[in-house]
């Protein structure tokens, strides 16, 4: 502790849980890091099928013109054509492989599926919808029907290709557009393409031994098999009372249907590798009137005042106040009260000693709650994370833990290494086997892979060359959205942007941003934009330059899909390649770069 009472990072407490921390991190190191998952190919190519699709029906290829051809039916393609709708831009197409809008919330149906971001911040559109949500976190379902919506209020039913897999698109440089091919054999032309897939769409497996002989039934949790188990969304799995159920996995999405399956299996077996951190939720209802009377533009402030805390910055009052914003809050307030003792600002490292007293004190926290919550105290001892709050995804459930104390479930703690083996029968982990009937993989979806492995298509753009190629050795864009070689082409999502928990604040802001550049490409008289290879160089600089990937506290980290399954550095991992400056820095250079009015860093042709 400094003699300012700033704590300066060396106290006992902090020196002896970073190196348990690290401890429990080294455990879980892999050297396959990434590539220890599969892609569900091949004999795992089922693991992928839609299970809500109807039954299929022929349709011809279609051959068309649009302005816009939007990849992806999601929140981020809703949220890109409300944008260019705002623009004067009605003439989009967008296609999806799924049979619905809905994006994650399509596939993700699982029982207990629900979002554990604020309502209010997290359905888009609020305002342009008048829609109030029902609670301050809302089900999967009812996020669903939202975006259902979205996409009829915008008139979007018959401006989309569903149940279409793009296959490729390639940019004609005759024609000054895109050609977009799919499954159907569609052949569509856009002047403009935007591929809004969803940072978290591609399921991921296992690649534990024998995943392909297992003889019972087995899928994703993103395409939940309701025929085989019963019941529904929110839980009731009738069919699973005399089953052996497995689940591998204990990651966000397990921590919400485990509960459900808990509840409803024979017996459940839950094979762990490393133990969620899960905080209180505390859900409740929402007051109707005080949305209803909020002033215009109230949702983007609710939405900037959540994202801002969680990147650590100092705002007035915290509007959502919940488990994501209460340690940064709580930061926050001391450091601002603690400067004003010190009569000057905390320093940069006081400040991340600060958040690291805090980050200890949630963490005690959750682990405390953990021996609180359960009986046998193996089973507390196996459930207690160790490791830094946000190392994982936090959780955040009030019945997860003590599902574990029921007679029908049983923990299986793997300490690190995960399942040894899948059979024909069941799982083995060390010397133990079980048999089961049903498997369910909890196991998350793609991330820091490829970017076209992510899509499903590759990229053409000038000369035909290839954007799985461009970015073989690290993503290269202008803003984050705009590939130089690659005219009226953006990319939505997380590759050199600002992130935040809240996915729909950055798709939103990048969407305004897609919208603002297509508008005034066209009220300017040209058809086709390009991002300078300067100006990407200098955006490509500042992103390594401030690359958040190798910060201290991600070198502690236990491995998880944020920090590139322990390897925080690698160039295509999700830390290293965004916007070291936060989504609220990021929104505000892109603002002004709009309001500068000059689209430098473009080439118009
Ligand atoms: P995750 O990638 O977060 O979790 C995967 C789980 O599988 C981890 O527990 C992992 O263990 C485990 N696992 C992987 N391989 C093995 C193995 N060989 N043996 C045993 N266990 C293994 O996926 P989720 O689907 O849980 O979550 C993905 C993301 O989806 C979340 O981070 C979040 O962004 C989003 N989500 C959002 C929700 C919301 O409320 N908005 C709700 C649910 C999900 P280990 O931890 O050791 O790697």
């Amino acid at each position: 502790m400094s003699t300012a009472g700033v704590p300066d990072g060396t106290s006992d407490d902090l020196i002896s849980l970073r190196a348990r921390y690290v401890h429990e991190r080294v455990k879980r190191l892999r050297v396959d890091g990434n590539a220890q998952f599969r892609e569900p190919t091949g004999a795992l190519a089922r693991f992928v099928d839609d299970p809500w699709a109807p039954p299929a029906t022929d349709r011809p290829p279609v051959r068309a013109h649009h302005h816009v051809v939007i990849v992806g039916g999601g929140l981020g393609g809703l949220v890109v054509a409300a944008a260019l709708r705002d623009v004067g831009i009605t003439d989009v197409q967008i296609v999806d492989r799924a049979s619905d809008f809905g994006g994650t919330w399509y596939w993700n149906r699982y029982p207990g599926a629900m979002c554990d971001t604020e309502s209010l911040v997290y359905l888009p559109l609020l305002e342009t919808t008048g829609y109030v949500p029902s609670q301050r976190y809302v089900d999967g379902e009812e996020i669903r029907l939202h975006l259902l919506g979205i996409a009829e209020l915008l008139g979007l039913r018959e401006r989309a290709l569903l149940r279409t897999a793009v296959t490729g698109a390639e940019w004609d440089a005759t024609g000054s557009r895109w050609i977009v091919r799919t499954d159907h054999g569609d052949d569509l032309a856009g002047q403009f393409l935007v591929i809004a897939n969803g940072p978290l769409s591609k399921p991921k497996l296992p690649g534990i031994p024998g995943i392909e002989e297992f003889a019972g039934h087995a899928f994703h949790t993103s395409r939940w098999d309701y025929g085989y188990t019963g019941g529904g969304i929110h839980g009731g799995l009738d069919r699973l009372g005399d089953q052996r159920v497995g689940v591998i996995g204990t990651g966000a999405t397990a921590v919400q249907c485990i509960p459900h399956l808990a509840e409803a299996s024979g017996h459940l077996h839950v094979f762990q590798r490393t133990p969620a951190a899960v905080d209180v939720r505390a859900n409740g209802p929402l007051d109707p009137a005080a949305v209803r009377t909020a002033e215009p533009g109230w949702q983007r402030a609710r939405m900037r005042n959540y994202s801002a805390i969680i990147a650590g910055e100092d705002e007035p009052v915290d509007l959502v106040a919940d488990g994501w914003t209460e340690m940064f809050r709580e930061v926050s307030i001391a450091a601002l009260a603690r400067a004003r003792g010190l009569a000057r600002e905390t320093t940069a490292d006081e400040r991340a000693n600060l958040l690291a007293a805090a980050d200890l004190r949630t963490m005690d926290r959750i682990r405390a709650r953990v021996a609180s919550s359960i009986d046998a105290p193996d089973t507390v001892a196996a459930l207690q994370p160790w490791y830094g709050r946000w190392c994982k995804r936090p959780c955040f459930h009030d019945e997860y833990l003590s599902v574990f104390n029921r007679p029908n479930v049983t923990l299986v703690d793997t300490d690190g290494r995960g399942v040894d083996r899948i059979t024909r029968t069941g799982v083995i982990v060390g010397a133990r086997s079980f048999e089961l009937d049903c498997l369910v993989f909890a196991t998350g979806f793609e991330v820091g892979t490829a970017y076209t492995s992510r899509t499903g298509f590759e990229v053409h753009g000038l000369d035909g060359r290839s954007l799985g190629g461009t970015w073989a050795d690290g993503l290269r864009t202008f803003h984050g959205l705009q590939i130089h070689g690659f005219p009226n082409c953006f990319v939505l999502g997380a590759n050199q942007t600002g992130v935040t928990p809240n996915y729909t604040f950055m798709a939103t802001e990048q969407a305004r941003h897609i919208a603002y550049i297509v508008g005034a490409v066209m009220a300017r008289g040209h058809c086709v934009v390009e991002a300078t290879a300067d100006a990407e160089q200098r955006w490509v600089d500042e992103i390594v330059r401030r690359a958040a990937g190798g910060s201290p506290y991600a070198e502690t980290c236990t491995p998880s899909f944020l920090n590139g399954e322990g390897r925080p550095n690698d160039p295509v991992g999700l830390l290293a390649s965004t916007f070291g400056g936060g989504p609220i820095e990021f929104s505000d250079l892109l603002e002004a770069w709009r309001a500068e009015g000059s689209l430098s860093g473009l080439d118009l042709r």
